[in-house]
């Protein structure tokens, strides 16, 4: 017998194309979230079993990736001898305080005698005998006893721990997250990460008119989804040139439209040099100005790159209470400004003119300012276990 940690995948399960692939992504996830802790891997399409001695530890681990149904601590047996099994799920139950039970048997080894219910019943009247004042219920019974006859081997185990549910982080491919250092688009960048994209982050900084202080807010940020993503790559943009020369020629009421198309601009540019296949931000329908349906439209119109939005229909308080939970609240209420918020003006456009953006847009030539923003931006590479590792790639 072994103490393991038991996977189970839930909606993974019924992607029957490529479930090998999602397997095998979801193994390399867990391989690599367990790093510094001694483990050994297995899996089949029915669980993924880790075997280690740190099982507390692994289980923090585990519980933040992505495509994990349910985890349970359970224990694994190579002998199916049915008399064997019903013995060993009483030694193992002696010890917990529980007045109500069910057992719920799965039997995948089709050849096994008796039908899932006739095991779970059997093993139910074997408890019954073995152990006083015990009551069966089927609803919300104290301990649900799991017992499952599989190929080659019977796995044990008791109410598990709900997993985050979502996809492996990459087996859906890559995006790009426009990453402000707000309550937004860390919530955003989650929860594409949860839909198994993984993603690299964008940032527009303007030195000297933003601090360096809203730089490592973001820093911090981009730590904290690593802990879901794996290692989090921030492009960090020089936007200052744009910036400025936004200020100085266009009317100051289309700057934030203007201003944004150009953060779309390069987002698109840099999300195909980087083999991303979307965009991923934190827009809200209707939260600002620039947020309007109208003003998306007109912002969207800079690039022909699919943006994915996934808190566009939320409300703040929701998008807060995600923040919340995914523990990057904090650090986004800290005070330090990014470059949109110090731009705004007093009556931004919220329903731009296509005719006007084009107009304005000619004025200055963007084109050479884009191209040399994206040269110049430097890349960071963020993961949760170093402090920070500055790192020029270009
Ligand atoms: P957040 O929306 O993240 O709370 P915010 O409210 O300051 O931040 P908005 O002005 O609402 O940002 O911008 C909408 C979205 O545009 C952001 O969620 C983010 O995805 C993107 N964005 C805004 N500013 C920046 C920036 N400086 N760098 C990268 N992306 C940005
Ligand atoms: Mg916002």
């Amino acid at each position: 017998m072994e103490k393991v940690i038991i996977i189970k995948y839930g909606e993974l399960s019924t992607k029957s194309d490529n479930i090998d692939f999602f397997l095998k992504t979801l193994k390399d996830n867990v391989r690599n979230k367990l790093l510094g802790i001694e483990h050994e891997i297995k899996y089949d399409r029915g669980r993924m079993i880790v075997y280690t001695d740190n099982i507390p530890e692994a289980m923090e681990k585990i519980k933040l990736v992505f495509g994990i149904h349910e985890i349970c601590i359970g224990y694994q047996y190579q002998d199916k001898d049915f008399a064997l099994i019903k013995e060993n799920v009483l030694r193992l139950i002696k010890n917990i305080s529980f007045a109500t039970f069910k057992v719920v048997a799965k039997r995948s080894d089709k050849n096994y005698p008796g039908t899932s219910i006739e095991i779970a019943k059997e093993i139910g009247s074997h408890i019954l005998k073995g152990l006083a004042n015990k009551k069966v219920i089927m609803d919300n019974p104290d301990l649900i006893i799991n017992v499952e006859i599989r190929l080659n081997d019977v796995l044990i185990y008791f109410n598990g721990e709900r997993g985050l549910g979502g996809y492996p982080v990459s087996t859906l491919g890559k995006g790009l997250l426009m990453l402000s250092g707000g309550i937004d688009s860390p919530v955003a960048g989650y929860l594409a990460i949860k839909r198994g994209v993984r993603i690299e982050a964008i940032y527009f900084d303007s030195p000297p008119h933003t601090s360096p202080m809203a730089l490592k807010k973001v820093e911090n940020l981009a730590r904290i989804l690593s802990k879901y993503n794996g290692e989090v790559r921030l492009h960090v943009i020089n936007f200052t040139k744009i910036q400025e020369e936004i200020i100085k020629n266009i009317p100051n009421y289309y700057l934030i439209t203007i201003m944004r198309r150009m953060m779309y601009q390069i987002s698109a540019i840099l999300a195909s040099n980087i083999n991303a296949h979307i965009i991923i931000n934190g827009e809200s329908i209707g939260q600002v100005a620039s947020q309007t349906l109208k003003s998306m439209q007109v912002i969207n119109e800079a690039i022909k790159m699919p943006v994915i939005r996934p808190v566009c229909t939320y409300d703040k308080l929701e998008i807060i209470d995600v923040a919340k939970k995914i523990g990057t609240y904090e650090t986004s209420i800290e005070p330090f400004e990014d470059c949109c918020t110090i731009f705004v003006p007093d009556h931004p456009v919220i329903h731009p003119d296509f005719k006007l953006v084009k107009e304005y847009e000619s004025l200055v030539d963007f084109k050479t300012l884009i191209y040399e923003a994206i040269k110049n931006r430097k890349v960071i590479k963020i993961n949760e276990y170093e402090e920070k590792n500055y790192d020029d790639l270009l």
